[in-house]
């Protein structure tokens, strides 16, 4: 059993097949987290971005509310399981809160917050722009909405415990090595690496926004995307406190997309977002990420960047995850930038597939995975896109 990437989708698989007694072999072309893995914000949420309207115009009703469960289910599914396996990654069951940027967004919040949680019991509650500063010091926000399920983590100490328990379970993760091919045959599929020819019965592709020419069949499906993040320097003691006063993870309506956080030991500002749909220098991102970081806590204008990374996610055409089996392989992948909690979930979920169990079943499945047109694998419309949203930031008053 072959699995291809070793962030949170392939150790979670590994885990999976490992303890049902299969021979699991993880490669990855680089250090074992070295995609996206390590490198995110660690705000655990419901995992898809498509709300109850579009998911019911496209799905009818019942897919739709079957697809947001799934959300909360991963969700759940990521807390209880670190709790389970007492992985030590600072998960923290804090809650999440999304200010509105515009007072219309604010509306439109607290009638979808009020439709999910009659739909599917969501736990949420709006804040008043005049209450909002128990949750921020800042007055960015025209108030918004508090879900209160949603929490935070260490994304490397979650990824380590995570590779630890693959290991324990009799699992092999080898970094350095790159995929380059992979051919079924007769007696089952040839995995040729750089470093290598293995036979596998099955394989897992679990390469998310780093997916290449290996699988051309899903690289045609999926849009690389960098995302950027700073950390500030340690900030004088209780400045974090005061400044996200109930440590919750923070997000908002924006199109920036701007998401922030206390630092797990409480001593800084750990700030992301688009700061380009291009791939441009980390230093680069880290200057536009300072200046929207100021805007929202204006007293940080003089704090220093100590940090800047960035790295990349898979957006699909319908913004929803999608895993099943393709070409005789199996994948997880499609988070649209919200895999803490997905990619765990649906790595699991695709190991009781491979395992033939139905448990592995995800509403996910029922839904088509769409290629994008005129698109073989290179983002060529990523420039004029980025483009196109420096005006939308400019009139939403975010550059
Ligand atoms: C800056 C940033 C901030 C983020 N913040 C959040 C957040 O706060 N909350 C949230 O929910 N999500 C967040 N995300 C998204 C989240 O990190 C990802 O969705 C998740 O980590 C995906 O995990 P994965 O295992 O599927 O993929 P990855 O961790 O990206 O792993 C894929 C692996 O596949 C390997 N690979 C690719 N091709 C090959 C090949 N041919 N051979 C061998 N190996 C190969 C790569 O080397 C890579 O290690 C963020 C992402 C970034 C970049």
């Amino acid at each position: 059993m072959a699995v291809v990437g070793a962030g949170f989708t392939g150790l979670s698989a590994a885990l999976e097949l490992a303890r049902a007694g299969r021979s699991v072999l993880v490669l990855d072309a680089g250090a074992p987290g070295e995609g996206a893995s390590t490198r995110n914000g660690g705000m655990i949420g419901s995992g898809h971005r498509v709300g109850l309207a579009r998911l019911t115009r496209r799905y009818g009703r019942q897919t739709a509310l079957m697809l947001l469960k799934e959300g909360l289910a991963a969700q759940d599914f990521a807390m209880e399981f670190i709790e389970r396996e007492k992985i030590a990654c600072d998960l923290a069951r804090t809650g999440r809160f999304r200010g509105a940027w515009r007072a219309a967004h604010y509306e439109a919040m607290g009638r979808e917050t009020d439709e999910l949680r009659q739909a599917i019991g969501l736990e949420a509650d709006m804040v008043p722009r005049a209450e909002q500063h128990r949750e921020i010091a800042s007055d960015a926000y025209h108030g918004g909405v508090v879900y209160h399920r949603h929490g935070g983590l260490h994304p490397g100490l979650f990824h380590k415990g995570l590779m630890e328990r693959a290991l324990a379970a009799g699992g092999t993760v080898a970094g350095s090595t790159p995929v380059t091919a992979i051919a079924r045959g007769a007696g089952g599929i040839q995995v040729q690496t750089a470093r290598g020819r293995i036979a596998a019965r099955d394989v897992v592709v679990a390469t998310n926004g780093y997916t290449g020419p290996l699988t051309p069949g899903l690289r045609r499906r999926l849009i690389p995307v960098p995302s950027y993040m700073i950390a500030t320097e340690p900030l004088p003691p209780g400045t974090v406190e005061r400044l996200i006063p109930g440590g919750r993870m923070i997000v908002e309506s924006r199109s920036r997309h701007c998401y922030y956080r206390q630092s797990p030991d409480k001593t800084r500002i750990l700030f992301g977002g688009r700061a380009s749909l291009t791939t441009i220098d980390p230093r680069a991102g880290a200057g536009i990420l300072h200046r929207l970081m100021t805007g929202v806590f204006p007293e940080l204008s003089e704090v220093k960047v100590t940090h800047a990374w960035r790295g990349f996610v898979a957006f699909s055409r319908d913004y929803l995850p999608h895993l099943g089996p393709r070409d005789g392989l199996h994948y997880a992948l499609g988070y649209n930038g919200s895999g803490v909690a997905m990619a765990p979930y649906l790595g699991h979920k695709i190991a009781l597939q491979v395992l033939g169990r139905p448990e592995g079943r995800s509403p996910f499945d029922a839904t088509a995975f769409p290629a994008i047109p005129f698109y073989t694998g290179r983002p060529w419309f990523l420039p004029p896109m980025e483009l196109a949203y420096r005006w939308r930031d400019r009139r939403e008053g975010s550059r």
